[in-house]
């Protein structure tokens, strides 16, 4: 287990470094946290799950590090709930469905076809945001 865990560390590790990154704990943490948390958290949430374990991480800290992932295309930022910021883990392109009662953001997967394209209409795309709101099925 343990070693499961360090090969784990290595592997993000190696990941970092491909991104020109340098491997931090702190930022192998959030790593970590982001890539195994698909509920798009905010800073205060991955605060309250690691800092637990790094009694020297502040909220500071892991905006910045979110900001610098963001930077080279590791996270991607949310701005969906107006009133915090939530990070999504960069996978293939997808639209957010957010519930106005309890707060929690969904993944829609995209059938149009449009929104999957890298051009459209001879226009290159590099960002895809599709944001939908309303009631979530847990709550209706
Ligand atoms: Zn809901
Ligand atoms: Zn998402």
């Amino acid at each position: 287990m343990i070693n499961k865990k360090k090969t784990l560390l290595n592997e993000i590790k190696e990941i970092l470094k491909s991104k020109g990154i340098k491997p931090s704990y702190q930022r192998i943490m959030v790593y970590n946290y982001i890539k195994n948390h698909i509920n798009h958290p905010s800073v205060d949430t991955i605060f309250k799950a690691i800092s637990g374990s790094i009694p020297t991480l502040s909220k500071t800290t892991i905006y910045n590090i979110l900001n610098l992932f963001a930077k080279k295309g590791i996270v991607d930022t949310l701005t969906i709930d107006k009133n915090e910021v939530r990070y999504d883990f960069i996978k293939k392109a997808h639209a957010h469905f957010m519930c106005k009662i309890c707060g929690e953001i969904y993944d829609i997967h995209l059938k149009s076809d449009v929104c999957l394209k890298d051009f459209v209409e001879g226009h290159k795309v590099e960002d895809t945001h599709v944001d939908f709101k309303g009631v979530c099925k847990e709550c209706l």
